[in-house]
């Protein structure tokens, strides 16, 4: 079955929003097994809108259209849906009442316009907003199924997590499922290349990568008869990708990031840990402070971006410094150690690097990072080039900073927490 989708707004013509839509809905989509050939981007131009929207209903079985549900003028997806499927709209009595309420609980008189978002196309199935007044509406038409959905996310997602993807799900007698490999410290062309022949002879299952910041997804999708088969057609994949990138996989669970990953092997080995960022300016801290109940491991985090501070705070000695500069292998062991010592925590991760867009030479270019990881008394610098503006140097950074504090880890215990469900 195939799925095309529409967004609607003149905001995102103008580059004024970032379609998030698009890549929520394409990927929803994708892991229900519907193949999307097209996406549109159209103005709230009823003429233009109108002229997408019958293109895709030839070509499509699905037409998903997200934005222009809202009570304004310049909002009228509803109603050149309704015209070009050649519906009526009617006042829908149960959205008129979920209005009513909504506007009750919080204590605000509606406007008249908001009426004008209980009206929907004859026929049509209401969809529920918990978090805003526009329903959603699918069509049943006899060449394709037609979705609107409100354009804020917050309405939109949890609406197609509600409603969408069980009535999408039912539409096919086939299951899928999938199961996300995530693996860290191997880059994406190196990781593409080890699974190229299971991605060339793919048909169920899918196997399929994604490159993230210092991180490598790969997406292994199967369809079947129920799910028990779905995953049994699965486990084989996964279990040759384990085989083949070993402990480079940090997990095999959809919701495990990569510091909830390592907060559990720290917390698995009873380690506590400090950070000592330069270049990162707390970034790393931030991402570990991400995972709730890091407080049982995380200890404490400087920022020590002059040299000054690096020397009082983590008795980087000035010598290391003059001879070698703040962006080098030797004051990233010396942060690493002394954040452990002086913070007292068993491991401690250290950054330092350049990351522009000035302050590069061609000795020590802008992207050059030096990472250093302590624990319980061997420390280990690993040194880094990365491309792109400050902010994807720092965050690459901080990715790597994680993926190395984990290897480093793993060296040293060997209780590898990936898998664990197998
Ligand atoms: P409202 O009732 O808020 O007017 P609506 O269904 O009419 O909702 P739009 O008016 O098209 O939706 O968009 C409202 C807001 O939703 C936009 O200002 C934007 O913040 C967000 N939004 C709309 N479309 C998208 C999109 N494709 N991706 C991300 N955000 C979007
Ligand atoms: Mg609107």
């Amino acid at each position: 079955m195939t799925v095309e989708l529409i967004c609607v707004g003149t905001e995102l013509l103008l580059g004024n929003i970032v379609n998030t839509n698009a890549a929520y809905l394409a990927e929803k989509c994708a892991g229900l097994g519907l193949s999307c050939y097209f996406q549109t981007v159209v103005g709230d131009n009823e003429e233009r809108l109108s002229q997408v929207l019958r293109t895709a209903m030839e070509r499509s079985d699905i037409v998903i259209l997200s934005g222009g549900l809202g009570p304004t003028e310049d909002d009228l997806t509803k109603e050149t849906a309704a015209r070009v499927c050649g519906r009526h709209l009617e006042m829908h009595e149960e959205s008129r009442k979920a209005i009513e309420r909504y506007f009750a609980a919080k204590g605000v008189e509606p406007t008249a316009n908001n009426w004008k978002q209980a009206m929907l196309p004859e026929g049509a199935i209401a969809l529920e907003n918990h978090n805003g007044t526009a329903p959603g509406v699918i069509l049943e038409l006899t060449g394709a199924k037609v979705v609107l959905l409100p354009g804020p996310p917050g309405e939109l997602c949890p609406m197609f997590e509600e409603s969408v993807e069980p009535y999408l799900a039912g539409l096919t007698s086939q299951v899928i499922c999938s199961r996300t490999v995530k693996i860290c410290g191997v880059g994406e062309s190196r990781a593409e290349t080890m699974v190229k022949d299971l991605i060339d002879g793919q048909t169920n299952p899918t196997i399929a990568t994604y490159a993230k910041t210092g991180e490598v997804h790969i997406r292994v999708t199967a369809g079947a008869q129920d799910k028990k088969e779905a995953m049994k057609l699965i486990k084989p994949v996964v279990k040759e990708l384990k085989y083949r990138f070993g402990n480079d996989i940090y997990t095999t669970e959809e919701d495990t990031t990569l510091e909830k990953a390592v907060a559990d092997l720290l917390q698995a080995n009873e380690l506590t840990v400090a950070c000592a960022e330069s270049c990162t300016g707390g970034l790393l801290a931030a991402r570990l402070v991400n995972v709730p109940g890091i407080s049982d491991v995380f200890k404490t985090s400087v920022v020590t971006y002059s040299n000054k501070a690096k020397k009082r705070l983590l008795g980087v000695k000035k010598s290391t410094l003059q001879k070698h500069g703040a962006v080098s292998q030797e004051t990233a062991e010396e942060m690493a150690k002394g954040a452990a010592a002086q913070l007292k925590a068993d491991v401690a991760v250290a950054v330092t690097g350049i990351a522009g867009p000035d302050g590069g030479t061609e000795e020590k270019p802008v992207g050059l990072v030096y990472i250093g990881c302590h624990v319980k008394g061997k420390t280990t610098v690993k040194k880094y080039q990365f491309s792109g503006n400050r902010n994807r140097v720092r965050e690459a950074a901080v990715s790597a900073a994680l993926a190395l504090l984990r290897s480093c880890i793993l060296e040293y215990f060997s209780k590898v927490t990936f898998g664990s469900k197998e």
